[in-house]
């Protein structure tokens, strides 16, 4: 039998791949600046390995020049350039990536780096351009060639000139259509922004000439139009930084150059991973509630970088919904991406982030609650009842992550505290951890039902917050101590040898109480004498699991 060899129509398949892989149209400047990283990255090692070939970091640069007349884009490198065989394999076969080959012949070396993988980024220019030609001579040739495409019909390669050793890619920027505006990616804040966005910590200078005007010398009111080169990116990530060297002020800046934040973030976490997963990440526990914070439409995450590009905006997986206030980001080279690095092939390494990152952050807060108080407090007031809500959620799968993180109210402290600071001061012959639920502390203050507990000197705990009660049940215990509503009908306390004078109250009353209960069939259980009452002549008390209050709740919610 012979075998038969597929046939790909490659002009349809170009443009689906194009128009179907990237959600971006922007994303096709990082594929190119990735590309030219690449190509000074692979004279790095290629220095590496020959003695004769000296690397001076300063010769090496990536320019983006765009130009309205001619509407060209054009990213030039002084990377190690491509031969006209380099041409016809890597920009004339669909899927083949001569990045992903040198990585492979130079694994020894360590070709980490090395951005490219998939050999398709390339052609993310054609969602921009109508044609592209590829300007190029390589490294040890003293010949060009010129490689021409408008995408549909295939390419062209012709000799051409081409003084320094280096890649030009010149794309021919689309029209303007009713629904389309291409004539911003000629425009000189436009490409700033993406090049910040997606490649700030590309590590080598990505230029831009820029245009201003500055007043004249010598005059005050005279003004002259200037243009000189800029390096657009920051190139060193401040997460690759020794933390020794970085100051807060340094990760302020950050957080603020990053618009995590409008207010000072509470606590930075830079964290440098080099275990089962490398990774590096630097996160940021803000100081209050951003204003849509309690809504649908906040959205959680963190930024997600693969070797210093941007995959990812807003990587949901990297938090669990508990720590949605975190911001930051996280970068690693051990990501599975998927062939428009948007998104992420399979999880494992992310997941092993995402376990890692939630434990630092934890530990994190639990030092800032042991160190310093005040701000964990203020911390707390912010996002506390976020933290309540991922006790409730999940059926309590991570009440041991958060239970030692929340706060509530002390009637003897007056003052917010933790449940082991209430259960290190229980008396020994208290038998369970009382708490009593209201709408604020002064009304609480002022329920009957504390009075019994509060008398025995026992410390009671103020619900104020509608979840408290749904978290507590989902804690159901804490260092073996159950949790006791004050309301509830037994509450545990040994009554003062009053039951004989109480039993007698009991019959006396037998048929008050009867009479009582008998006008109000539909709205309690029973009525009866109680032991707890001092200064107040009658309370509501429940059975069972759900507590008045719980219901009220319940009651509200719609269903
Ligand atoms: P990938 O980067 O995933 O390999 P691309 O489609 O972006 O895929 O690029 C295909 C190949 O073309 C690259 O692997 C590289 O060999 C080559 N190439 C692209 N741009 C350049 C450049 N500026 N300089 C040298 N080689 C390049
Ligand atoms: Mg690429």
């Amino acid at each position: 039998m012979t075998k038969m060899q597929f046939q790909a129509e490659s002009k349809r398949l170009l443009e689906m791949m194009i128009n179907s892989i990237y959600t971006q149209r922007e994303i096709f400047l990082r594929e190119l600046i990735s590309n030219a990283s690449d190509a000074i990255d692979k004279m790095y090692y290629k220095a590496l390995a020959d003695d004769g070939l000296v690397f001076n970091k300063e010769d090496y640069f990536i320019k983006v020049t765009a130009d309205k007349e001619s509407r060209t884009l054009t990213i030039t490198d002084t990377g190690i350039g491509m031969t006209k065989e380099d041409l016809e394999n890597n920009l004339g076969i669909i899927a083949k990536s001569g990045s992903l080959a040198f990585k492979k012949e130079n694994e020894a070396k360590d070709g980490h780096n090395i951005i490219g993988q998939f050999g398709v980024g390339f052609y993310s220019a054609f969602m921009v351009a109508d044609e592209v030609t590829v300007t190029s001579r390589a490294l040890g040739s003293d010949e060009a060639f010129v490689w021409e495409s408008t995408g549909a019909d295939g390419y062209t390669i012709e000799t051409g000139e081409k003084a320094t050793v280096g890649t030009d890619i010149i794309l021919k920027i689309k029209q303007n259509t009713e629904d389309d505006n291409y004539d911003e990616y000629l425009e000189e804040y436009r490409l700033r922004s993406i090049i910040k966005k997606y490649s700030d910590f590309i590590r080598y200078p990505i230029k831009m000439d820029v245009k201003g005007s500055r007043p004249k010398e010598g005059s005050e009111n005279e003004f002259e139009e200037y243009q000189e080169e800029q390096t657009v990116n920051s190139m060193v990530p401040i997460w690759r930084r020794n933390k020794n060297e970085l100051t807060a002020e340094d990760y302020e800046n950050f957080y603020f150059e990053k618009r995590y934040g409008f207010d000072k973030p509470l606590k930075h976490i830079h964290v440098s991973a080099d275990g089962a997963v490398v990774y590096n990440a630097i996160l940021f526990i803000p100081e209050n509630t951003p204003f849509d914070y309690y809504t649908k439409e906040y959205e959680k995450g963190l930024e997600l970088y693969s070797n210093g590009v941007l995959i990812m905006d807003k990587c949901a997986d990297l938090l669990p919904d508990y720590f949605s206030f975190v911001k930051g980001m996280v970068d690693s080279e051990d990501l599975s991406l998927n062939i428009s690095r948007e998104l992420l092939q399979h999880d494992r390494q992310l997941k092993l982030i995402a376990k890692n990152i939630k434990n630092k952050i934890k530990s994190q807060l639990q030092s800032l609650l042991k160190e310093e108080r005040e701000k964990y407090e203020s911390f707390y007031k912010s996002f506390g009842r976020q933290l309540k809500f991922g006790v409730y959620n999940d059926y309590g799968m991570n009440k041991d992550d958060l239970q030692d993180l929340l706060l509530f109210y002390s009637s003897k402290e007056k003052k917010q505290v933790t449940l082991d600071e209430y259960v290190s001061r229980m008396p020994e012959d208290q038998k369970y951890i009382y708490y009593a639920t209201g709408p604020s502390i002064e009304r609480i203050e002022k329920l009957p039902q504390t009075e019994l507990v509060s008398d025995k000197g026992y410390e009671i705990l103020y619900f104020t917050d509608d979840i408290d009660e749904f978290a507590i049940k989902i804690i159901a215990k804490y260092k073996d101590k159950e949790f006791k509503s004050v309301s509830s009908g037994d509450l545990g306390i040994e009554a003062d040898a009053k039951d004989e004078k109480n039993e007698a109250e009991e019959n006396d009353s037998k048929e008050l109480f009867a009479y009582m209960q008998s006008l109000l069939t539909d709205k309690v259980k029973q009525v009866k004498a109680s032991k707890r009452l001092k200064s107040h002549p009658v309370c509501l008390s429940a059975e069972g699991e759900v507590t008045i209050e719980m219901e009220k709740v319940l009651q509200a919610m719609p269903s």
